[in-house]
């Protein structure tokens, strides 16, 4: 699932190539996309954009007018752009070798924005909000641990006492923290995803904050530098959008995440993992059990009743239930 690096990644490319240009249209295809109604996503066509921003795990389009077009890309969701010119060769052979299926297409002056989704399970989804405030009713609440105090951190990771697995990866806890980077911060922080997060001394919370905002800066930067965002006086520049395969949850400079079996960077101990519901959690045994390697079957078992019942419950608005159809989203038991 994009987190918050890759959003960020995604946002700035977007930045640069549409902003202050016009969306002029929006075709959907994919039937469970569009989760709203009013106003009709054809109100969005032909307004000029006046920024994208992030929300969470989502990727927001502000539009003249108070219009919001808000995606949330899921687990396999992800964004193509063609350059006016190059569209139509270089989207359809990107469909046809990696097997995706473009769920909308946005067509700017400048080029096409494809949203596809592989896999058979379509999660990903699309709002379109009238209104700021009707925009932030999407986001679960979670605090941007980037800019957050480290008291403010410490009173959401205490907010329920769960593992720090889950605690990080709650959305209503944290914002735009998955699976991936959560193992990888963990990691950085040497603290056990098992442990509870109540049960956290003042001192490891802290060092839990600062390993989030390291491994989230440090990430952001390199992609920003993977991309061509920035250049090498660390400068602005318009960088390259993102091609199949590069927004991805394995990438070869993580530590722990993906890397069963391989040897830790820090203690070379082989990396371990636990299986559980449709995610997969990895640690270092060395680095953050005290060399426990921990039975599998039974931590599956907590983590699994540690978890939501689906992606969706997790992932899903807040609030907006009440707004438009919801084809497939469980209602979210959160008051
Ligand atoms: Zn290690």
């Amino acid at each position: 699932m994009p987190e918050l690096p890759d959003v960020t990644i995604y946002v700035e490319c977007l930045s640069r190539r549409v902003v202050a240009h016009t969306l002029e249209s929006v075709s959907i295809r994919g039937l469970n996309l569009l989760r709203t109604f009013e106003p009709p996503v054809e109100a969005a066509e032909r307004r000029r954009v006046a920024g994208v921003e992030r929300l969470g795990k989502r990727i927001v389009l502000a539009l003249e007018g108070d219009l919001f077009l808000v995606m949330h890309l899921m687990i396999a969701g992800r964004l193509r752009w063609a350059d006016t010119g190059a569209r139509a060769g270089a989207v359809s052979a990107r469909k046809t070798r990696t097997g995706t299926i473009d769920q909308a297409r946005f067509g700017f002056d400048t080029g096409v924005l494809t949203l596809t989704e592989a896999g058979t399970k379509k999660r990903a989804s699309l709002h379109l909000m009238q209104g700021r405030e009707a925009m932030s009713e999407l986001h679960r609440g979670g605090v941007d641990v980037l800019t957050c105090s480290p008291e403010a951190f410490a009173r959401a990771l205490r907010a329920e006492n769960r593992t720090l697995k889950r605690s990080l990866t709650d959305p209503r806890l944290f914002d735009g923290i998955g699976n991936a980077y959560s193992d990888e911060i963990l990691h950085a922080a040497r603290l056990s995803p098992f442990k509870q997060s109540r049960s956290l001394s003042e001192a490891e919370s802290d060092s839990l904050h600062a390993a989030s905002v390291g491994t989230l800066t440090r990430w952001i930067d390199t992609l920003r530098r993977e991309f061509g965002l920035i250049d090498e006086n660390g400068r602005p520049a318009p960088g390259r959008f993102p091609g199949p395969g590069e927004v991805t949850a394995f990438r070869p400079g993580f530590a722990v995440h993906g890397k069963f079996g391989h040897p830790c960077p820090v203690c070379l101990a082989p990396v371990q993992r636990i299986v559980y519901a449709e995610n997969e959690c990895n640690y270092c045994p060395g680095c953050q059990t005290e060399g426990r390697i921990l039975a599998d079957r039974s931590l599956s078992r907590l983590l699994k009743s540690d978890w939501p019942r689906t992606l969706e419950e997790r992932e899903g608005p807040a609030r907006i239930v009440a707004r438009g159809p919801q084809p497939d989203v469980p209602p979210d038991p959160t008051p």
